[in-house]
């Protein structure tokens, strides 16, 4: 089973609630976050290097 961890603060996020998309910049690369750093913006860095809210 894949494990779905957030991009932002490595929390796994099965069964909880959480969004996950493409990044925005190379649109190959899966961005998941939780609903905590959601809310509270946190940055992620996706592998392509790119960093956004
Ligand atoms: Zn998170
Ligand atoms: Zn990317």
């Amino acid at each position: 089973m894949e494990e779905l961890k957030c991009t932002s603060c490595g929390v796994g996020v099965l069964g909880k609630n959480f969004v996950r998309f493409e990044c925005p910049a190379c649109g190959k690369e899966e961005i998941i976050r939780c609903l905590p750093c959601r809310k509270n913006l946190r940055n992620y860095t996706c592998k392509c290097g790119f960093v956004g809210p």
